[in-house]
């Protein structure tokens, strides 16, 4: 008995490893995000130390991968702990923040795409915690998302 449940075992580890590695690449057509750098500029290890400086501009830059071919890459910044005020809020919060939106149409298209853009703190925006959401939708409508911890910062002084 032992040797039977120690066969079957075996055998249905076999089989789960024959299908996860099959499942992998080539049925998976949903978009891939990968090397995602966010920071506050180049050199020095800047370019992910998750800061952005008032004031100055932010390195982001990310390898996609989207078999059904990218069809919009948006870019979002918001405070930490909006998550839960907005579904109340949501109104009220779309008018007050202008700046925290950003929508990247150059890439549409691509399958392959070394996405690097600089986006501009403006002097609008307050210092503290923000969450941080880079999006990617393909011509089927599939989102792959990433999200990260930011800190926005006075500028530095001199
Ligand atoms: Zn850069
Ligand atoms: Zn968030």
């Amino acid at each position: 008995m032992k040797n039977v449940m120690k066969f079957l075992f075996v055998f249905l580890l076999a089989g789960m490893i024959a299908t996860s590695c099959s499942d992998d690449d080539k049925n998976d057509l949903t978009p891939k995000i990968k090397n995602l750098e966010v920071g506050s500029g180049h050199g020095h290890g800047k370019e992910n130390d998750a800061k952005a400086y008032i004031g100055k501009d932010l390195h982001l830059s990310a390898d996609i991968l989207a078999p059904n071919k990218i069809a919009k890459i948006e870019v979002v910044f918001h405070k930490e702990g909006e998550h839960h005020k907005h579904a109340e809020k949501h109104e009220e919060k779309e008018h007050k923040d202008k700046w925290g939106h950003f929508e990247f149409k150059d890439y549409n298209g691509q399958v392959n795409a070394k996405f690097h853009k600089h986006i501009d703190i403006p002097e609008m925006v307050t210092s503290g915690d923000y969450h941080f959401h880079f999006k990617v939708v393909d011509t089927k409508g599939v989102t792959a998302e990433i999200k990260k911890e930011l800190k926005i910062l006075e500028k530095p002084h001199k």
